[in-house]
């Protein structure tokens, strides 16, 4: 089902787009919606918050199978968890949708803005900005913030989590059989599960 073009505005001039994508199951339904409305998306994988490493490589490669099954771009970002401590330091015991996570999306979207610069692209977005579970006000904040060091580029504020696109990620989740990941990514939010990996929930992104 095409997704109405309403429901979504974008911007004059976007025909391609830098996405930074946090996982395949987050990636889904946004990629989907762009191909349906003429937008090339380039997908940017960069996560270094993720722990452990065999976490991020499982991700990562749903991402790049995502990527593949639609023959569209795919850029693999550098994988560095120690820098990304460094960046969030001082912050470990704060709370999801704290300043950490602040700092981390500022930390993700600094690389995704400079990947567009690097790859010809104006505009870039996050696949963050799909999830339930995120501060959206933060997540554009940081977007914005990285936009402004990196001339040239643009951020596109869009909340994807309207025009049916959360339901449309719970079907293709299933349809393709993604990974679904129970918890955000950084050790500090696996803590914060007790140690527990929950049942259901997919913290990250999730919305099953
Ligand atoms: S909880 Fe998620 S968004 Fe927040 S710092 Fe950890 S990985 Fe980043």
């Amino acid at each position: 089902m095409k997704t109405p073009k309403s429901a979504i505005e974008v911007p004059e001039g976007l025909h391609k787009l830098l996405l930074h994508a946090c996982c395949a199951p987050c990636s889904s339904a946004i990629v989907e919606w762009l191909l349906q409305h003429d937008i090339v998306p380039t997908i940017f994988y960069f996560n270094p918050n993720i722990y452990p490493l065999d976490e991020y490589l499982i991700r990562k490669n749903e991402s790049q199978r995502h990527a593949r099954s639609l023959g569209i771009s795919w850029i693999d970002g550098d994988y560095n968890h120690s820098q990304w401590l460094q960046f969030i330091s001082g912050l470990e015991n704060e709370l999801e949708r704290g300043r950490r996570c602040e700092q981390c999306f500022r930390y993700r979207l600094l690389a995704a803005s400079q990947a567009a610069a690097r790859t010809n692209h104006c505009w870039f977005a996050t696949t963050l900005a799909s999830s339930r579970w995120k501060n959206l006000e933060q997540i554009n904040a940081a977007g914005l913030w990285a936009e402004q060091q990196t001339q040239g580029t643009r951020f596109w504020a869009q909340n994807w989590r309207k025009g049916g696109l959360q339901q449309r990620r719970t079907e293709l989740l299933r349809e393709y059989g993604f990974y679904n990941q129970q918890y955000c990514g950084c050790e500090f939010s696996f803590r914060q599960t007790d140690n527990k990996m929950p049942a259901q929930a997919d913290t990250e992104c999730s919305l099953t």
